[in-house]
């Protein structure tokens, strides 16, 4: 049973869906969400698109569906520790990356630059398009009609010439709102998971080692502990051990941070919530830690050769597959086009962004 705080999002009182439904007797409205997305094309295909490696490099590291699996896992912890909903917390986590096109980082940017003269490109932007209106698993509407909590909560940055278009979902933009805290657990949460897995896959894939490792102070104080602690540790178990350290220590930092927060002001609606300014947040000094690990992994692992290596090559599927279909848009599934005022452009960067790693690849092939 749920603690549920008065300032936790409440599915009896969502703002609703688009296409209106009978409510369901076994499941709140949170729970259907997450139900429909564990069900849908897009998060299946998250098993094969890349996190940090292209998925077919080695079966050891982290895709999108084991990092969205591990967003949940950390969100569902951090709501239920404040009080908030789990269920819409691991709706939003397990939604989060659905719009993100194969090869992680590198495919986005390409297809960015291809979209740059119709709109660009964006994969949170596109994770709402997947739920809104990509997906066709319903007689009666495109998308899956998720909540408008669940909608808001994917929708974590956009801009204002894009806000202007997406009428409620996008108001808060214009004013400077937060979105439910179960939204603002998610985003710092997804932070949390890429932070450490990022780590963790650096070290299987031998391009860290714990000498540049250990040039980050919360790193270096977990593992140290940890050797001193036991003695005859093995290396993987001692990586493990430290990882485990710093992510426990930096969501306990989260959660007392938050909860302090959360008591000065007294939210008592989801409402009030988002008219202030953010709750959930760490101290200011895991906040510097946080972004000395980003900064690190950028620097050390997606500035490595061989990642940069893999952009490339990414890159160079992601631009033959649309300049082709750009040439031959009748070779697009006749299935496929989603929304008929949409421009050819948009149903390729569409079916381009449902790609998986392997599929864009064996395609660019052949085409
Ligand atoms: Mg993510």
């Amino acid at each position: 049973m749920m603690n549920l705080k008065p300032y936790a999002a409440d599915p009896r009182y969502s703002k609703g869906r688009q296409f209106s439904e009978a409510p369901s007797p076994l499941r709140n409205e949170f729970q259907r969400d997450r139900d429909r997305i564990i069900h849908s094309t897009s998060f299946r295909r998250l098993q094969y698109k890349t996190q940090v490696f292209v998925s077919h490099e080695g079966d050891m590291f982290r895709n999108r569906l084991t990092h969205s699996l591990e967003v949940a896992q950390v969100s569902r912890g951090i709501a239920r520790t404040l009080g908030c909903h789990e269920d819409l917390a691991e709706a939003i986590a397990l939604s989060h990356d659905l719009g993100h096109t194969p090869f992680g980082h590198a495919g986005q940017d390409a297809l960015n630059l291809c979209m740059k003269a119709h709109g660009g490109f964006e994969h949170n932007l596109q994770s709402l398009r997947v739920v809104d209106l990509l997906e066709s698993r319903y007689a009666s509407f495109l998308g899956l009609n998720l909540t408008f909590e669940t909608r808001e909560g994917i929708l974590k940055h956009c801009s204002r010439k894009n806000a202007l278009q997406l009428g409620e979902l996008g108001q808060r933009f214009l004013e400077n709102h937060q979105p439910s805290m179960e939204a603002q657990i998610v985003n710092l949460a997804d932070e949390i998971a890429y932070c450490h897995h990022d780590l963790d896959d650096g070290f299987r894939s031998k391009i860290l080692n714990f000498d540049a490792l250990r040039e980050l102070p919360l790193f270096n104080k977990c593992y140290e502990h940890v050797v001193r602690t036991y003695k005859h540790i093995q290396d993987e178990q001692a990586m493990n051990e430290s990882i485990r350290r710093m992510m426990h220590w930096i969501i306990s930092d989260l959660c007392e941070v938050s909860a302090r927060k959360i008591s000065a002001l007294k939210p008592t609606s989801t409402d009030e919530v988002r008219q202030n300014a953010t709750l959930i947040s760490f101290s200011e000094a895991i906040l510097c830690e946080m972004q000395s690990i980003k900064k690190f992994s950028r620097e050390r692992l997606y500035g490595h050769s061989k990642i940069i290596e893999m952009s490339h090559k990414a890159k160079t599927v992601i631009d033959k597959l649309f300049a082709y279909f750009k040439l031959n848009p009748n070779q697009l599934p006749a299935d496929f086009c989603a929304d008929s005022s949409d421009t050819v452009e948009r149903k390729i960067a569409d079916y381009i962004a449902g790609m998986t790693d392997r599929f864009a690849i064996e395609l660019a092939h052949k085409v």
